[in-house]
């Protein structure tokens, strides 16, 4: 790890989804760092199957810079499948993924390679400060990372987002996860490693619109808590046992009740509330019964992850 020099390439992943305006001053704020760094690098974009113009201002962009490299999709498969392209194709030394929106500063990366010079094999950005983003998405992130820090084996540390730093070791080892649905937050904490983390504050989007708004973001955490988790499929054998139990009681109390007073009619309310009552919890354990079967369906095909339709 000592001693590196031009000969150690360091890779920029960026994975752009209708990009066009900002691509510019992502190279004009983020080649100078770079360049300063005395290391080779390749910035290996990944166009997520942009509606716009984002492949053409790439292109010409790689005439002036000959360190661009660019995997063009042949669709939109969303940015997980970005990530594990551009890591997959980049042949530094240290990877970096980062956001094309310059949500992530640049700047950042010479305290990444800073530490992974130290000998750290992951350099994590931590996010102390959220701007541009609504106080609902903060507040539904925040309940998001509770909830699925208790649930799963894996703790996926709040507030850190893809932006970070891997060695070649962490890169090698994350190709090894052959799952399909890639949940990469999950499993870049997965493999673990001798970590530390940076701190820095989010800026707003320069130009655009984030593509994580509502239902999406509400995908994206179920997808995140059935990759790491089975404690909602476990749930249920809790519950089954605590309703058996207080039935038991319930029964117990209308032996009894019968036998002193004899049988009386009333009884209906409670009759179709417990009916509605335990058809609601059997069909909310089915459909996540289901959510667990449809990623198992989806895993079972073994589909590509992405299609590349071609390589710049
Ligand atoms: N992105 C992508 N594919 C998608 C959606 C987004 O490659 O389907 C890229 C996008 O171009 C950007 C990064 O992922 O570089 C983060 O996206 P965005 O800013 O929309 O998300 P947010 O910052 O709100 O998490
Ligand atoms: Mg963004």
């Amino acid at each position: 790890m000592k001693g590196k020099g031009k000969n150690v390439m360091i890779s920029l992943i960026v994975p752009c989804y209708n990009e066009e305006d900002i691509l510019g001053l992502f190279l004009k704020k983020t080649i100078p760092i770079l360049q300063n760094l005395n290391l080779s690098y390749e910035i290996v974009f990944v166009n997520d199957g942009s509606t716009d113009n984002t492949l053409n201002v790439l292109l010409k962009m790689k005439e002036t810079y000959k360190q661009i490299r660019i995997l063009n999709f042949s669709r939109n498969f969303g940015k997980e499948a970005a990530l594990t392209a551009g890591i997959e194709y980049a042949k530094g030394e240290a990877v970096i993924p980062i956001d094309a929106d310059l949500q992530h500063p640049p700047e950042l990366i010479n305290i990444f390679v800073e530490k992974w010079k130290e000998g750290n094999h992951v350099v994590l950005g931590k996010r102390i400060t959220r701007t541009g983003e609504r106080p609902f998405k903060k507040f539904a992130t925040h309940w998001f990372y509770l909830f699925q820090n208790k649930m799963s084996e894996i703790a996926i540390p709040e507030d850190i987002g893809d932006y970070r730093l891997m060695s070649r070791k962490v890169v090698d080892a994350l190709l090894q996860l052959p799952e399909n649905q890639r949940f990469m937050k999950g499993i870049f904490a997965w493999v673990g490693f001798k970590t530390v983390t940076v701190e820095y504050s989010q800026q707003k989007r320069v130009t655009g619109q984030s593509s994580f708004n509502g239902w999406k973001l509400w995908n994206f955490a179920l997808e995140g808590i059935t990759s790491f988790s089975t404690v909602p499929l476990r749930i249920w054998l809790y519950m089954g046992m605590i309703i058996a139990f207080l039935s038991f009681f319930l029964a117990l109390f209308i032996l009894i009740d019968t036998l002193v007073y004899g049988v009386v009619l009333p009884g209906y309310v409670s009759t179709i509330l417990m009916i509605l009552f335990l058809g609601g919890i059997q069909l909310i354990g089915i459909g996540i019964l289901g959510e667990y079967i449809g990623r198992i369906y989806k895993e079972a095909k073994r589909r590509p992850i992405y299609i590349i339709e071609n390589e710049y």
